[in-house]
């Protein structure tokens, strides 16, 4: 089938690979120049698991091209999919300005029936506005093309975003009216080569569809701040949390998955997607309870490292170096959107310490948002450096700080590790480590629910 895909970022551009390896012909547009020019050269924007092996192949069967070229997009594909980005408003509302946007370039310039898809997480009523839009560009040029909107919310998860859209455990498809029936067809036909060995594909009213996505969001994220809250309890009465997950993942009601206490969730979707789901309700007149108190659980753990190095090491950090090892919100990728780690290093910074940061991939992104965040701050800026091996960033620091669980930081030497600081210290955000095995090699570890830092004592406001 012949598909375009508007917006080619981590969820466009897999998208777009992923339909073209499975024989489709696919037109990517982005209106990032920059963008579109990194990609038609071989290279990536962002770093995902086996997705330039799937670009290198698509693009030279032909199958897979990118462009800026906002008209050509749109004769191209008799499916338009829009992924581009829904950012937060100030209120927490999304900003459905690109989303308009890309309708209204559909609106603009189709010349014949089009199957017009909501990729993008959007709130329920989005594809009404999208639809809304398109009809008042096409009443503008006196044509009467049809068109359906349909909602296609997209579930991957980043680092492993190639594996998810081939293998999805479901397939969300909203569609409504006379003219949904034909896009419904076209989607169950392009989505056919996923249902093999059973039917994954669910079809449902728009409305539940732009719902679903939002209500997987919010579950994912109550699940992350309950364990955490579990997990601070767990510090000051004695447990562990991790004994407690298992004890409690065991229990098919619950269930293993996503259950593990840390330094708090980021990224690009769960804190936008909570808080829009918030805003939806307060239109409605409702409040999300259970949501206000998902979000104000992690905000306040994404600081909770730094309370626990404040115990240990006092208040004001100046003289102090920092080793930190993890920047990207979660392992496998080079998204720096919400990532804890910012959040930890801009109040480490403002205590006086100095910190050396170490990330396998995302070392030039983070360079970049971490100056940003700091850039009325060229005292704090400059106590940050960002070196080129996990082992640079030891030496001689005063502390070891874990941030983002990658493989490469699961079984250190801790022998060298010990050998390499200048204090053997380690808090850990992700609980990669046994306190039993640390206590045996001497060193002093601290993490999420596994114990309490003695002297325990929240610091003061920076
Ligand atoms: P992104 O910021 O990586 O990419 C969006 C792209 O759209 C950018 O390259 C931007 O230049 C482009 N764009 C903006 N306006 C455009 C226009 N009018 N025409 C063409 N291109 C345009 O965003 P993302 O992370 O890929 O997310 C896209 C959507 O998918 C969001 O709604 C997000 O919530 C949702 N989503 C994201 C993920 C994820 O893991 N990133 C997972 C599921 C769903």
């Amino acid at each position: 089938m012949k598909i375009t895909i508007i917006g080619t970022g981590y969820v466009g551009l897999v998208t777009g690979a992923c339909f073209a390896e499975l024989g489709n012909n696919v037109f990517c547009l982005d209106v990032d120049s920059r963008k579109i020019e990194m990609l038609n050269s071989g290279k990536l924007p962002i770093h995902e698991p086996g997705l330039q092996e799937l670009i290198d192949r698509t693009r030279t069967s032909g199958r897979l091209q990118f462009s800026t070229q906002i008209e050509a997009s749109v004769a191209h594909g008799d499916v338009q999919f829009i992924a581009v980005g829904t950012p937060p408003n100030k209120d927490g509302s999304a900003d459905l300005r690109y989303v308009l946007a890309a309708a209204r370039n559909i609106g603009r310039y189709m010349r014949g029936f089009k199957v017009i898809v909501d990729k993008s997480t959007v709130p329920v009523g989005t594809a009404e506005r999208v639809g809304a839009t398109v009809a008042e560009e096409l009443a503008r040029r006196k044509m009467s093309y049809g068109f359906s909107v349909v909602s296609n919310p997209e579930f991957l998860k980043e680092g492993a975003a190639v594996e998810d859209f081939m293998r999805p455990d479901r397939i969300v498809i909203g569609s409504d009216n006379k003219a949904g029936k034909y896009a419904r067809e076209q989607m169950r036909r392009l989505y056919k080569p996923f249902n093999r060995s059973h039917e994954r594909t669910m079809y449902m009213d728009v409305r539940s569809a732009e719902f679903t996505k939002y209500a997987a969001n919010a579950m994912l994220a109550t699940r992350i701040s309950f364990m955490n809250e579990m997990a601070n309890l767990a510090d000051q009465v004695g447990a562990d949390i991790e004994s407690v997950r298992r004890g409690i993942g065991s229990d098919p009601r619950i269930g293993y998955s996503f259950l593990y206490a840390g330094a708090g969730y980021g990224g690009s979707c769960f804190p936008k997607d909570v808080q829009a789901l918030m805003h939806t309700a307060d239109e409605y007149g409702q409040t999300l309870k259970i949501l206000e108190a998902v979000e104000s659980v992690n905000e306040a753990q994404k600081s909770l490292l730094v309370s626990k190095i404040t115990a240990r090491l006092g208040q004001y950090l100046t003289g102090r170096t920092l080793a930190v090892w993890g920047l990207s919100f979660k392992p496998n990728t080079n998204d720096m959107r919400e990532a804890p780690s910012r959040t930890l290093i801009v109040a480490l910074l403002r205590r006086g310490a100095t910190v050396r940061a170490y990330d396998p991939v995302a070392m030039q992104r983070a360079q970049r948002v971490l100056m940003l965040d700091l850039c009325d701050e060229p005292q704090a800026q400059a106590r940050l450096s960002f070196v080129s091996t996990q082992a640079e960033a030891l030496y001689g620091a005063d502390a070891l700080v874990i941030m983002t669980e990658w493989k490469t930081f699961k079984s250190p030497d801790l022998d060298v590790l010990k050998r390499s600081l200048k204090v053997p210290l380690v808090f850990d955000g992700r609980n990669l480590y046994e306190p039993d095995t640390m206590a045996e090699f001497g060193i002093e570890y601290y993490a999420i629910g596994r114990g309490a830092v003695p002297a325990y004592s929240v610091p003061s406001e920076v």
